[in-house]
């Protein structure tokens, strides 16, 4: 999961609340969001024309809410209208705005903001991986282990890219287990690239040759990040559980790099390598890989929460992190929302946000709290290998449904566990940064087994990882009190 460097923004939103959300915009966003009776979207027929420069002063006034929001997306992503024209011929762009059309007529403009389809899937394509690693929050090995499910077939890999096709989805993002350990991972990947989706994969690197490195390059993937825990052979390849393999690794990204593809390092903060982020950082410039996406730990799977840094470590990776923007190299990314609150906070001239795709964009002028921090349910879901749709990668068993069996718009609009994660006014999660962060959801749940429940990730919420960690050590449990949480019928009786 790449993310977005989100520079501070200049968009009055109250503003452009107000002209999206007006009876008539959301009467026009009906109308072009419809197809007509050729079977074409008017929405298409205008972006033709606007790609042509043929849009008429009275189309201009006329459609005024269309346009203004096709401009903000230009803008949001930094571009020119020259080239933004040329990029809206892409069906993966013409997606997003399909997807936003669609969103404000559902939601209204949101901070955060909830869409209609997710923004991205991630597909944990398998669980089998050749590494052992300690923190897996997937539990993946060797196929043929104890705990092994039953994975989708190549032919039904296939169809569930046309159920994700069939949607506004713009953006899939391979995990596992190691995908690339899977034969027919190339074929599925290119088949969705020809449904227009933009692909990104997470690997741990060791199978990537310089054979493979062109394939990925050839599909036309955006970008790679290969895991790294450590810059040293010693203490990664002892967490990962196979010698050898920081170098393979390291060997991959090379490839990968080599080939001109956007390779980045992805690096787990965790308590025992906390102090190798400075470390990975040199490693970067020196391998020449495109970023360091630092993931937020979150103990599940494998994952204990003897790993999971305190509050106190969180701080002071987020001030390297912080140190590193600042200072104007646009090289980190990570998935901690908590460190949106921070650059917030601090005033910072741009604002890194969790879990969006790399677009390869330096800056985004895309407001930071209509992103929004934690988007599990809310801009993003996880397909599981045998098509479980769960809403975050990290919540393995919290099982929406089947993706093969069940329809789609249900499990992300109308399931009863979406609805409560997008509901941020019950979330436990308060501070005055919460709309660019809300918590890791997941963290949450693994540590209180409640969804609504503070992160323990932060400053404000130190107290409870304290707690957390006091009751754990007495074989007690400690569960924070919600004011905020809706009471459920039973509770109420
Ligand atoms: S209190 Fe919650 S919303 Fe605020 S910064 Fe901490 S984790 Fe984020
Ligand atoms: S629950 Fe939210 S913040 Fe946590 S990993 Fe998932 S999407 Fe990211």
């Amino acid at each position: 999961m790449g993310l977005w460097v989100v520079s501070k923004t200049k968009f009055d939103v109250v503003k452009l609340k107000s002209v999206l959300e007006s009876r008539l915009s959301k009467n026009l966003i009906d109308k072009v969001t419809r197809k007509s009776e050729d079977g074409k979207y008017l929405y298409e027929i205008l972006l033709d024309d606007y790609i042509a420069g043929t849009i008429t002063p009275m189309e201009k006034i006329k459609y005024f809410p269309v346009f203004k929001l096709l401009d903000v997306i230009r803008r949001s992503f930094n571009r020119d209208e020259d080239t933004f024209k040329k990029e809206l011929k892409s069906i993966t762009i013409r997606k997003i705005f399909r997807n936003a059309l669609r969103s404000i007529k559902q939601f209204g403009l949101g901070t955060p903001q909830t869409f209609a389809d997710p923004v991205m899937i991630v597909w944990n394509y398998t669980n089998n991986c050749n590494l052992r690693c300690k923190h897996c929050y997937q539990n993946a090995g060797l196929a043929g282990d104890k705990y092994k499910q039953k994975e989708l077939s190549t032919e039904e890999r296939f169809r569930a890219v046309d159920i994700l096709a069939e949607r506004d989805i713009p953006t899939i993002f391979f995990s596992g287990g190691e995908p690339l350990i899977e034969k027919d991972f190339f074929k599925v990947a290119e088949y969705a690239k020809k449904k227009g989706f933009y692909l990104s994969i997470a690997s741990n690197g060791t199978l990537i040759t310089k054979e493979m490195a062109k394939r990925i390059k050839d599909i036309g993937f955006g970008y790679v990040q290969v895991s790294l825990d450590a810059a040293s052979a010693e203490k990664h390849d002892e967490f990962r559980g196979v010698s050898g393999m920081f170098d393979r690794s390291v060997q991959g990204l090379k490839n990968l790099i080599e080939e001109g593809i956007p390779g980045c390092i992805a690096y787990t903060h965790m308590k025992w390598n906390h102090n190798e982020f400075p470390k990975l950082v040199k490693l970067r410039k020196e391998i020449g890989a495109y970023k360091i996406i630092v993931y937020n730990y979150i103990p599940v799977g494998r994952g204990g929460f003897e790993m999971d840094p305190t509050p106190e470590q969180r701080e002071e990776i987020f001030k390297w992190m912080y140190d590193e923007i600042e200072a104007g190299h646009h090289i980190i990314a990570t998935t901690s929302p908590a460190f949106g609150a921070y650059c917030k906070m601090n005033n910072a001239s741009s604002i890194v946000l969790a879990h969006y795709a790399d677009l390869k964009t330096k800056e985004l002028g895309v407001i930071a709290d209509i992103i929004g921090g934690c988007g599990a349910g809310r801009a993003y879901a996880a397909l599981q290998p045998n098509g479980d749709l769960t809403p975050c990668v990290y919540m393995p068993d919290t099982i929406l449904g089947n993706i093969m069996t069940e329809p789609f718009d249900f499990l992300w609009n109308e399931h009863p566990i979406m609805k409560t994660l997008r509901d941020r006014e019950h979330i436990n999660c308060k501070c005055p940064y919460e709309a660019v962060c809300g918590g890791c959801r997941a963290r949450a749940l693994a540590y209180f087994d409640d969804l609504t429940a503070p992160d323990p990730e932060c400053q404000y919420n130190a107290r409870h990882y304290y707690a957390f960690m006091e009751a754990l050590k007495k074989g007690e449990k400690y569960v924070p009190e919600n004011p905020y949480k809706e009471k459920t019928e039973t509770e109420v009786a």
